[in-house]
């Protein structure tokens, strides 16, 4: 069992169709995601999802609809009893090393103090290479996919990053995720 799974949002448990999504008529989850979602929840009772939105500081996102449409994704976890216990996001372009904005720790942190995390003992999955060096980091368990930037960054992440599996989708990750648990 994981202390809890960590989900980046836009290609990973949704579509990621233009690199930011501003509207809720936008935002499509992968058809995949709830059965990906039913069967990962055998290894956790806590869900996470932590997703960087720098388009808030540019105004190409705003912040009203950023917040109608993570409603809508806690409800859609609601319907179907996943434990989605937060959605995290960061609001800028911050670097440093404890900034919210991934690879930055900050959105772990809080979410570590917040429900006592081990975050060693948690899995992290997520289709940037941003999402598997804050992974590394924070000694978590990584699963990169191939949906969304997955093919863009796989060369760099191969070379880079300390990944414990790629996988071609959420569910095939739900699936294979016993080969990490040794
Ligand atoms: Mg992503």
């Amino acid at each position: 069992m994981f202390d809890a799974i960590f989900l980046d949002r836009d290609g990973t448990i949704s579509h990621d169709p233009y690199g930011y999504i501003n509207n809720l008529s936008d935002y499509h989850f992968f058809d995949y995601t709830f059965k990906a979602l039913r069967l990962l929840h055998r290894y956790t009772d806590k869900f996470f999802i932590v997703t960087n939105q720098s388009g808030i500081s540019t105004g190409k996102i705003d912040i009203n609809n950023l917040e109608n449409i993570h409603s809508f994704i806690s409800n859609e976890f609601e319907k179907r009893k996943l434990p989605l216990k937060n959605i995290y996001f960061s609001d800028n372009y911050d670097e440093d090393y404890f900034s919210m904005r991934k690879p930055g720790i900050g959105m772990f942190q809080k979410a570590s103090k917040e429900f006592n995390l081990e975050l060693e003992n948690c899995l992290m999955i997520g289709d940037s290479i941003v999402d598997m060096q804050v992974g590394d980091r924070l000694k978590m368990k990584t699963i990169f996919l191939l949906t969304g930037m997955g093919n863009d960054y796989i060369d760099d992440v191969r070379s880079s990053c300390d990944v414990n599996l790629v996988s071609n989708n959420l569910l095939e990750a739900a699936k294979d995720i016993k080969l990490i648990l040794q």
